[in-house]
């Protein structure tokens, strides 16, 4: 199955809740969650309550919404995870936060996952030094990430670097502010996977 192209408010309202995929436009009034909570095609208005097994399987869509991966890359996440050592769930959930898309919307250089696949994917970055213009590469300890040095005369780059940081930076990570450059500093701790999702939930549904 191919990634989701519809609208990315339609993907929140199926979860039942934010998933942040819109950037700034999430913590405004124009929000369509807060305007509009009903499930997409659902005509009576009411959110009906979810089998078990619609519970595990929501969360597992949750996942992939927010990082925006396919179904066949989240499973092949899921089988690393199994088999590495330790918790499968929180393996799961490191292997997302590592992808460097996540690691450009961390920084703030993108407003949303989204738009940082996009600029990965234009290769706009390097990792140390090297362009890289694959969004699910697995950043690792010691990475050094900047910007495209073309890039950094134009406009854009002025804008998107703009009152950096935008939010905090996961402490996994080391923003430069004045160089417009990051580094990870050591992998996410169970501490920084604290997100909103269950990540038990998951792990459930792909050991039926
Ligand atoms: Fe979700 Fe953001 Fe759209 Fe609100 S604006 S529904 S949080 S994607």
């Amino acid at each position: 199955m191919g990634r989701y192209t519809g609208p990315s408010c339609r993907l929140c309202r199926r979860a039942g809740e934010k998933l942040f995929l819109k950037g700034d436009r999430c913590v405004t009034p124009r929000c369509a969650f807060e305007r509009r909570r009903t499930t997409p095609g659902d005509q009576s208005r009411r959110r009906r309550r979810p089998s078990d097994y619609g519970v595990h399987l929501l969360e597992k869509q949750k996942a992939k919404y927010i990082y925006g991966v396919f179904e066949s890359q989240f499973r092949r996440y899921m089988a690393d995870a199994f088999n590495s050592p330790g918790v499968s769930g929180l393996n799961l959930l490191r292997t997302l936060e590592r992808r460097f898309d996540n690691v450009i919307f961390l920084m703030g250089f993108a407003d949303s996952r989204k738009q940082a696949r996009q600029m990965v994917n234009h290769g706009h970055f390097r990792i140390n030094g090297t362009k890289t213009d694959i969004p699910a590469y697995q950043v690792r300890v010691g990475d050094e990430i900047s910007w495209k040095e073309s890039l950094k005369a134009t406009d854009f780059f002025k804008e998107r670097t703009d009152g950096i940081p935008k939010r905090p930076v996961p402490a996994w990570l080391d923003l430069n502010q004045s160089e417009m450059s990051g580094r990870v500093m050591s992998l996410p701790s169970d501490e920084d996977l604290k997100l909103t999702i269950d990540s038990r939930l998951i792990v459930e549904f792909y050991s039926r």
